[in-house]
């Protein structure tokens, strides 16, 4: 098996839908094994993006994700990264296919509800950004 990271961002917070979404990795098979309530700081935000800090968006995109609490969680379980992008949908929530957690709760194409890792390798990094090896159970 293998392990995702995956938030739940302030807008899906603000929304009462940690449930809803949690929920739904659960019914996939993905089985939290590191989760924490967290208001990042803009730096934690422009950490966690920084392979994103020469887009237009970036400043926006860490204003928003520290605007107000966030899950941040650990999911393990076969191919959890492809299944997770899977759960989640597009980008764009207008794109996302019907079903997705985008498609539910995003609004647009930045106020998104869910991030998910993208390959093993951004997983390892984003994992280690927020968890010791010894948070994961
Ligand atoms: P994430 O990395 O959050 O799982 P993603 O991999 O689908 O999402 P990325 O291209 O990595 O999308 O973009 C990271 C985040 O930046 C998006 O989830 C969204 O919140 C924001 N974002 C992406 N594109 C735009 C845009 N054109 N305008 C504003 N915000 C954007
Ligand atoms: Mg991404």
């Amino acid at each position: 098996s293998e392990r995702t990271l995956a938030i739940v961002k302030p807008d899906a917070v603000k929304k009462n839908a940690i449930g809803d979404i949690i929920n739904r990795y659960e019914k996939a098979g993905l089985r939290p094994v590191a989760m924490r309530l967290m208001h990042m700081s803009k730096a934690t935000a422009q950490g966690f993006y920084a392979v994103h800090k020469a887009r237009p968006f970036f400043d926006s995109l860490c204003t928003f994700m520290s605007s107000g609490p966030c899950v941040v969680l650990v999911l393990q379980g076969d191919n959890a990264i492809k299944k997770n992008r899977e759960l989640m949908g597009a980008t764009d929530p207008a794109k996302a296919e019907q079903g997705t957690i985008r498609a539910a709760h995003g609004a647009n194409i930045e106020f998104n509800a869910v991030h998910g890792s993208d390959a093993p390798e951004t997983a390892k990094f984003e994992i280690g950004y927020f968890f010791a090896e010894m948070e994961l159970v």
